[in-house]
């Protein structure tokens, strides 16, 4: 991560460095906070952020959850998100609002404590790396199971959620891969540690369903309608880990990851072990229409200036 001048906070922006917080605020005892994460690209008019308003209202849905109240309006953060990206300069390429429970009390209840909110930009270029991009990751399922639905707001992203991912991420970390599989009780897949997962099997397109337990990505949504435009089929279905051993082609999608492919699982090479042609279509597709080389979907491009 590099850091950048300016972070948002509480409706100013402050310096990188004062941009800070209170001990006791409740969000970092207990995780009772919200975040997105948006990216940046360079396009030839002009810089531009990605769904923005999409991510921007799945930020508010997120907070609803927890019943926390932000202050400001959908149309007030979008603009705050476009001003903080604009004061950063050209190397921001990923924005990270957050909104938190801060502080008052000591006990679980957050009811009365006020909502601060933030907005950071960092540049962060290739989240697993340039050569996995490229080639693919190496994926270890991880031994901690996915909550169900029974147990978390899967569908929000609430800080406190990502604990599971960040036990995950060790593990593959730990193990030598670049990310991990997550399983869920049922033992079908679930989702990366922040990322969806696809695969390809006889020309087909696959991916897990909301009720695996995972976050209803906007890349997984995007990556849908762009393979959908292009003829493929697109069907959400619950997946084994067996069956992504099998696949043609798995790869993931994420805001930060992009369109990622996977080229072994558990030590099993995914197809011949690199990059299939659906998933170098898809990717090669996205990176298109998020640097603005495609008119057919400029509608998910926010310019900045
Ligand atoms: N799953 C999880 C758990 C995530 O954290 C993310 C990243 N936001 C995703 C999936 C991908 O979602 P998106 O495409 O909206 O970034």
């Amino acid at each position: 991560m590099d850091i950048t001048e300016k972070i948002w906070m509480d409706g100013e922006l402050v310096d990188w460095k004062d941009a800070k917080v209170h001990i006791m605020t409740h969000a970092l005892h207990y995780g009772g906070g919200v975040f997105e994460g948006l990216r940046v690209y360079d396009t030839a008019r002009g810089r531009a952020i990605f769904r923005l308003r999409d991510h921007m209202r799945r930020f508010f849905n997120s907070a609803k959850t927890i019943y926390l109240d932000i202050p400001y309006s959908l149309d007030e953060l979008c603009e705050a998100v476009k001003e903080t990206v604009r004061v950063n300069g050209p190397k921001a390429d990923y924005i990270r609002p957050l909104a938190y429970y801060g502080t008052g009390v000591i006990g679980l209840n957050p009811v009365n404590l006020p909502t601060r909110v933030a907005i950071a930009c960092v540049h962060m270029g290739a989240y697993l790396g340039e050569e996995q991009q490229k080639k693919g990751v190496r994926l270890i399922t991880s031994s901690w199971e996915k909550p169900s639905n029974r147990a978390a707001a899967l569908q929000a992203k609430i800080c406190g959620n990502y604990i599971n991912s960040v036990l995950a991420r060790l593990e593959a970390v730990h193990h030598g891969a670049d990310e991990a599989l997550m399983l869920n009780s049922e033992g079908n897949v679930a989702e990366g540690t922040g990322e969806n997962v696809f695969m390809v099997k006889d020309g087909r397109i696959y991916t897990t369903p909301l009720s695996a337990g995972i976050l209803e990505g906007i890349t997984r949504n995007s990556i849908m309608e762009i393979a959908r435009d292009i003829g493929y089929e697109v069907t959400e279905k619950d997946i084994t880990r067996t069956e992504l051993y099998m696949a043609d082609e798995v790869f993931m999608t994420g805001t930060a990851a992009e369109v990622l492919p996977v080229r072994m699982i558990d030590e099993h090479p995914i197809g011949n072990g690199s990059p299939g042609p659906v998933t170098v279509e898809l990717q090669k597709m996205f990176s298109d229409i998020v640097h603005g080389r495609n008119e057919k979907y400029m509608k998910w491009l926010e310019f900045v200036d």
